[in-house]
Formats: C-alpha cells, sequence, structure tokens
C-alpha cells in the first residue's frame, strides 16, 4: 500500500527537515491562553499562571503498538493524541498542550505524514490542545510516534493513584472490552486479506467494537460530571492494558485491596455477542482486554448516592484492606478469583 510506487506521492526529501514541520503544522491553531510560544523557536513557553503542570509522554511503534495493515494513519494520529490526553484526564487536571515527536522511514510519502497530521489536528480541535513542538528524525525501520501532553489543574484537584480508602466504591465509566473484540475482528479480516486480497473484509455490524479500537475518546468530559455531582475521586487512573492490571495498580499505590464484582462489569451487547462469537469469556475481555480509555476511579462510600443512577457511571466494586487481596467475585457461584495474569489461564476458556 504504501510501497506503491505511485508518482502522484511526494517523497519526503523534497522538503528539508524543517520544510517539512511547517508544512505539516501551518494550519494548527491556538485555543490556550497559557500557550505562549509554541512551534518555530528552540523551546515552547507555557504559562500555567498558579496551577500545576501535568506531564506525560507515550511512545507507539510500529508492529508493537500498531499494524498499518489495518490502522488507518489519520485514525492513527487521533489515536496517539487520545491515549496521552487520557493521562492528563485521569490526573483529573485539563489537558492544554502537547508535543508530537516522529521517527520515520523514507517509506513514507510525505501525504502518509498529512493523513498522520490531520488525525492530530482534529484530535487538538476536539480536546482544545495546542501542539507546541515536537521533533522529527529518520528511522531505518517502522514509524515510531511519542507524544508528550501537557495538562494544569490547581493542586488540590490532582487525584492520583493512591487514596483509596477500604470501603471506598470502585466506579468506572463508560463500557469496557468493546477495543480489544474490535482489535481481534481487525485482525481476523486482516488475515483473511493476507491470505486472499480478493476476498471482502466482513466488518458489517461490528462498528462500535472497530471504533472503540480504530478512534477511541479520552473521557475528558467526566471531569465536568464529576463536579457538577460534587464528587472528588479517592483515587483514579486509565484503563490502557485492562481492568485487571489497573486495579492492581490503584491497590499498590493506595495500598488497599479489592473487590470486582463480575456482573457489574459494564459491557456493550456488541461486545458481549462478538465475545460470544469468537468463543472469548467477555469478562476475560474487559478484564485484560485494555485500549478502552474510560476512567476507573474509588469514591468515598458517602457519595454513593450522587453517583449511584448517573448513566455515565457504573459502581464495580469496593476497596477492602490490603490484606484481604484482590479478587474478582464470579458471576453466578461467588467463587473468588485472584486479580493477577496467572489467575486467568483456567478463566480464558469459556
Ligand atoms: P531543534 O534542532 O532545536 O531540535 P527542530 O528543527 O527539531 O529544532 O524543530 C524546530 C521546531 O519545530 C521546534 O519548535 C520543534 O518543537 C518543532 N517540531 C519539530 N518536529 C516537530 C513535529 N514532528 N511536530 C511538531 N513540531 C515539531
Ligand atoms: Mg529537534
Amino acid at each position: 500500500m504504501l510501497e506503491d510506487k505511485n508518482p502522484q506521492l511526494t517523497p519526503i526529501s523534497t522538503y528539508g527537515e524543517f520544510g517539512l514541520i511547517k508544512h505539516l503544522t501551518e494550519n494548527f491553531s491556538f485555543k490556550n491562553t497559557s500557550t505562549e510560544i509554541s512551534i518555530g523557536d528552540d523551546a515552547a513557553v507555557i504559562n500555567p499562571e498558579n496551577k500545576k503542570i501535568v506531564v506525560s509522554t507515550d511512545i507507539l511503534a510500529e508492529g508493537v503498538h500498531f499494524n498499518l495493515g489495518y490502522v488507518p494513519l489519520k485514525h492513527l494520529g487521533y489515536k496517539a493524541v487520545v491515549v496521552n490526553i487520557s493521562d492528563i484526564a485521569a490526573m483529573n487536571a485539563i489537558p492544554t498542550q502537547i508535543l508530537v515527536s516522529l521517527a520515520v522511514s523514507n517509506r513514507f510519502p510525505v501525504e502518509a505524514l498529512e493523513e498522520i497530521y490531520a488525525g492530530i489536528a482534529l484530535a487538538c480541535k476536539h480536546y482544545k490542545v495546542d501542539l507546541v513542538g515536537g521533533d522529527t528524525t529518520s528511522s531505518n525501520s517502522g514509524l515510531v510516534m511519542s507524544i508528550t501532553a501537557i495538562g494544569m489543574e490547581d493542586s488540590e484537584n490532582i487525584v492520583k493513584r493512591s487514596g483509596a480508602k477500604p470501603n471506598d466504591l470502585l466506579v468506572v465509566t463508560g463500557d469496557l472490552g468493546g477495543a480489544y473484540l474490535g482489535l481481534q475482528i481487525l485482525e481476523r479480516e486482516h488475515a483473511v486479506y493476507l491470505a486472499n486480497p480478493d476476498m471482502q473484509p466482513e466488518m458489517e455490524g461490528y462498528d462500535y467494537i472497530l471504533e472503540r479500537q480504530l478512534k477511541p475518546e479520552a473521557r475528558t468530559d467526566i471531569k465536568k460530571t464529576l463536579n457538577e455531582l460534587g464528587v472528588k475521586p479517592t483515587s483514579m487512573i486509565d484503563i490502557s492494558d485492562g481492568l485487571s492490571s489497573e486495579i492492581l495498580h490503584l491497590s499498590d499505590q493506595s495500598k488497599v485491596g479489592f473487590r470486582l464484582y463480575e456482573e457489574k462489569i459494564p459491557m456493550d451487547s456488541l461486545t458481549i455477542s462478538t465475545a460470544d462469537e469468537l468463543n472469548l469469556n467477555p469478562a476475560m475481555c474487559a478484564m485484560n482486554g485494555g485500549e478502552d480509555f474510560e476512567l476507573l476511579f474509588t469514591i468515598a462510600p458517602e457519595d454513593f448516592e450522587k453517583i449511584r443512577n448517573h448513566p455515565d457511571f457504573s459502581i464495580i466494586g469496593h476497596a477492602v484492606e490490603l490484606e484481604h487481596g484482590n479478587y474478582l467475585v464470579a458471576r453466578g457461584s461467588n467463587e473468588l478469583i485472584a486479580l493477577n495474569a496467572q489467575g486467568w489461564d483456567a478463566f480464558l476458556k469459556k
């Protein structure tokens, strides 16, 4: 696809390094007054006024985190921003700026980079963040993208992974497992395509989970919702690696254990039916799948009534004393299954 010797495509060498950066970034506009100096100088200047700065960075490597055989470049650009914005949202901060660094091989034409930047631009617009810098270099193999996100918040509003207390309620936003099952469908259809390029991929009916995988959103809306409800989480994390591992992170940092109720894990009906179709346990997909970019947090028991019937939230468990450990309470049987990687072997099979 990218290797096509299409004469319409422009080799990167047509632009000098700075010419290329200018070309890719010239249509970005700025939305935050905290952005004082942006692309074009030796460094960006950001004015946080009286707030704390929250910073996070993530690397995405071709073949490790994404496969260009089925991930459109524009989606890749968008998602690369979203995963970083999600980390800022997980601190209960407001994302304000990003920096984008790229290592790119010359098998990519300028048009491919334009697609990636179109996705980045869309995410910047949607999340009201400013692209204030980055770095560009060549790569001998695949595409590597590193994004740094900056956010701001008053010190007292920042929420950490530590802070959960025994009896706090464990709450998650949205629904889980969809992104993982979307990936399974993309991989299945890609394998069919590789075996026979004339076969039509069968993606119809899977829209929701494909979107969860290809165009996830960061829950920057939750901060406002919680604020309106008068709830400040006692601890928070975003779900990038799967519910199970994120619970263990909260446990580790907060020094509490957790009970997670399988029957309470929110899942879309398409997630469940696709798991059934692929002979996977849907709860396992939510627990170990990852990339849902929902927020997982704890609240004080007194806040139960404020959250209880809210459509954005599901109460899925509670914190216990650390020595009581981290367990899934299985649907029906109430059997306790330890939340750790090995414990899932038996559970993997349906
Ligand atoms: P330096 O040599 O000082 O590192 P560069 O030529 O790498 O400067 O970058 C020039 C300007 O362009 C800087 O403001 C830098 O932040 C920005 N920049 C470089 N690469 C990118 C990129 N991929 N995306 C956005 N901005 C970039
Ligand atoms: Mg540089």
